[in-house]
């Protein structure tokens, strides 16, 4: 059993053989926080033994997306296909203590192996203890002999996690649930190996709100977490959203900072029972982690996607712009759409969309009054509201809204004018009075 007095250890060991998943990337928080907060190391291990399947590009993205997260792991990243020679000589050990033998096998297709290394399995019950679930007992007999290894160089997973960890000095194995099933075959080896039984804690799965299991084949990439990345999610917004699928703070505060997950993290406040990934919850704290950056850093956003656009109209439509979008990337579906396109100059629209212009010459005239310095939405409103109360709100609004956007929807038609100014405002009223005329 795992002594109290020693140093914590996490590791993450994802396996390259597919894209980062969200789950993988919260296995991965939870282990960093759970070290960080014990002063301890968190290690990261590519668990690459199955050559066929574990891909170098993939492996690049699980460094990506761990910076992209900020999540910084200590020392060099280990990766299990670096690690055949000390593999070997446990397997050579276990071989003649007797705990593990050459089996030979007939081969299920021709040319196959003939030869392989099982697990000589004491057949026995396997209680462990779980942080999040409690105790969880297994009896093992039905696992019979397994497969440990293809060959004296080429270890399974099995085997290769329980060398590592021991190798490793892990004392913690935070890891999702489906590897619950892993865990007595996994104690069976650390015990033939006299390794120490690390602390185990699985955390729950993932669950579409629909409460059916986050899949690759269901979800397609929105499990991987490289999407949320290209989708324009801001790092610090994804780690406090992850950190609350399957961990309850205990109050009713949503907000957490990185070091303020460290400092309020304990395994005790995570559920075991599935956790619902909300993307709508991952777009409110998007925007609140927007709402805190630095003026610039927003503008510049906005910027890159309105390169040509005039600096001032842009800064002014900041807010509109930032009441419609969860990321930075939906700023380019904003200009994409054309919806905003009316703030940068005069609209085309079809005269009938004016409906009732009879109304405009009025209300230019109510407008033009105005001081061009006090040319702002409350003022406006105040002009015309007596008006449009008068003859009816829609047949004064409606094409006055349209005169000036062009757009059956769109922002009211006072913010509008607000924030394209008194001359363009009566330019563009001057125009649709004229088109009017030219069809009625
Ligand atoms: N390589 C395993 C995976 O990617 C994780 C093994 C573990 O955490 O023990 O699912």
């Amino acid at each position: 059993m795992t002594d109290n007095q020693k140093k914590v250890v996490t590791r993450m060991a994802p396996s390259p053989t597919g894209y980062f998943h969200i789950g993988s990337a919260r296995t991965a928080l939870f282990s960093y926080l759970f070290a960080r907060k014990h002063g301890g190391s968190f290690l990261l291990r590519i668990e690459d033994t199955d050559k066929e399947r574990s891909k170098r590009e993939l492996e690049t993205s699980i460094y990506d997306a761990m910076s992209w997260l900020g999540l910084s792991y200590d020392g060099e990243a280990l990766r299990q296909s670096e690690r055949t020679a000390i593999y070997t000589s446990y397997l050579e050990k276990m071989i003649a203590e007797g705990t593990a033998y050459v089996s030979k096998e007939t081969p299920v297709e021709p040319g196959g192996r003939t030869e392989v290394i099982r697990f000589k399995n004491p057949n026995r019950q396997v209680t462990f203890h779980d942080e999040i679930r409690g105790d969880i007992t297994f009896d093992t007999t039905e696992l019979k002999d397994f497969v440990i290894a293809k060959s004296l160089e080429e270890p399974l997973y099995h085997l290769a996690v329980v060398i590592d960890d021991h190798e490793m000095a892990v004392t913690h194995v935070i890891r999702g649930e489906d590897h619950i099933s892993n865990t007595p075959r996994q104690i069976l080896l650390q015990e033939a190996i006299g390794a120490m039984r690390p602390i185990y804690a699985h955390l729950p799965l993932i669950l579409a709100p629909d409460k059916s299991k986050m899949s690759k084949r269901k979800h397609g990439e929105t499990v991987s977490i490289g999407y949320y990345k290209e989708q324009g999610y801001l790092p610090e917004a994804m780690i406090n959203f992850l950190a609350l699928i399957g961990w309850n703070p205990g109050t009713d505060r949503e907000i957490f900072s990185l070091d303020e997950l460290v400092e309020g993290f304990s395994l005790e406040r995570v559920q075991k029972s599935g956790a619902v990934f909300n993307v709508e919850k991952l777009n409110w704290l998007n925007r609140e982690y927007i709402k805190k950056l630095p003026r610039e850093r927003v503008s510049a956003e906005i910027e890159k996607v309105f390169p040509d656009a005039d600096k001032a109209t842009l800064e002014k439509i900041e807010p509109l712009i930032l009441d419609r979008i969860a990321t930075f990337a939906d700023i380019r579906g904003i200009k994409e759409s054309g919806e905003f396109d009316f703030f940068f100059g005069q609209p085309g629209y079809e005269t009938s969309l004016l409906k009732t212009p009879e109304f405009l010459p009025e209300t230019r005239q109510l407008l033009e009054k105005l001081e061009p310095k006090t040319w702002n939405l409350e003022p406006i409103k105040e002009a015309l509201w007596e008006f449009a109360t008068e003859k009816g709100r829609g047949k004064v609004l409606w094409p006055l809204r349209v005169a000036l956007t062009g757009k059956e929807k769109s922002p009211d038609p006072f913010t509008v004018a607000a924030l394209i100014g008194k001359e363009e405002t009566l330019k563009r009223i001057d125009h649709a009075i004229e088109i009017a005329q030219h069809t009625s």
